[in-house]
């Protein structure tokens, strides 16, 4: 979509381009309906330790469980919630549910929620954040907030609430590090805990390994973690620790899952543990 829009982010007249706003008011009108009908579910993909795989966490990833047509991924109806307007209320049940859920996690595990600019934007965002925390009883600082480089145009309420969310002690998260245009300057103009390396980065023995290994130096010099996304073999898991990664996501170590499954993987992994 954003590909269509000319400079200034206006949308010049394109054939077909009816069509489009109309399947769009179609597919926003379906995602109100799953909403409604309680049709979202939150799956958790763990984040692991590297090497060793331990899990110190799961990053929460919206998904539709439609009555006809399966479990929908987030890439079919995202764009939609955004550009709509929906992204906003979709986004607080998001967190509402994944902070209810890592409040019955042990102690040491730590939850990542997805946030768009959208949310960012909207005055009283941390205010949102803060009843999730309180009703959930979950810690702020077991709470990551994942954001993208879009926040940095984000306009609005977006610098207060960074730093409204900075002063509730949850922790920040720059997701799909590397694939912006200003990623190096918003290390500092927004200061965050966390950069996920983006998983085109991931290295896998053939392609260079320069990006990885330089964002790893820099989470280094910035003292941020940094966490590889995207991890799907054994080789990309051992060349992104001989870079210095201490912590992964990615198929190799699991795929995202209901939350039923989440604690079966936690479970499971305890008793490996005794
Ligand atoms: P993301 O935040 O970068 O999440 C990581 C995506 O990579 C997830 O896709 C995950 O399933 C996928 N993934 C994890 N490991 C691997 C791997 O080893 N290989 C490959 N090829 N993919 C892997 P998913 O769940 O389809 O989500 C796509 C994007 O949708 C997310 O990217 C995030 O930007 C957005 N999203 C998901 N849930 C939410 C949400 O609740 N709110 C908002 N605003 N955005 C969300
Ligand atoms: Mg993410
Ligand atoms: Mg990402
Ligand atoms: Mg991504």
């Amino acid at each position: 979509e954003a590909k269509e829009r000319g400079e200034g982010g206006h949308q010049r007249y394109r054939p077909g381009m009816e069509a489009r706003g109309a399947e769009r008011n179609r597919k926003a009108a379906a995602l109100r309906a799953a909403m409604q009908q309680e049709q979202l579910v939150v799956f958790f993909q763990p984040v692991v330790t590297l090497p060793g795989g331990r899990i110190i966490g799961a990053e929460a990833l919206v998904r539709w469980q439609h009555p006809t047509e399966g479990l929908i991924g987030p890439g079919a109806f995202i764009d939609v919630a955004e550009q709509t307007g929906l992204i906003v209320e979709l986004g607080t049940w998001v967190l509402r549910s994944a902070t209810r859920e890592a409040a019955t996690w042990p102690d040491e595990l730590k939850v990542s929620v997805n946030v768009s600019a959208r949310q960012l934007r909207e005055a009283g965002f941390p205010a949102v954040v803060a009843a999730a925390l309180r009703d959930s009883g979950l810690p702020a600082h077991r709470l990551t907030v994942e954001i993208t480089e879009s926040v940095a145009v984000g306009g609005g309420a977006t610098a207060e609430n960074l730093q409204g969310l900075r002063d509730l002690g949850v922790r920040l998260s720059l997701d799909d590090f590397g694939t912006g245009a200003s990623t190096l300057s918003l290390l500092v103009t927004c200061p965050v805990n966390q950069i996920k390396l983006d998983r085109s980065f991931v290295p896998d023995g053939d392609a260079s390994d320069a990006i990885a290994d330089a964002v790893v130096q820099m989470a280094r010099a910035f003292e941020v973690e940094a966490v590889a996304e995207g991890v799907e073999t054994a080789e990309q898991a051992a060349l992104l620790t001989r870079l210095g990664y201490e912590r992964a996501q990615g198929f190799h170590f699991a795929r995202p899952m209901s939350a039923a499954l989440f604690q079966e993987a936690l479970a499971t992994e305890l008793a490996a543990r005794r």
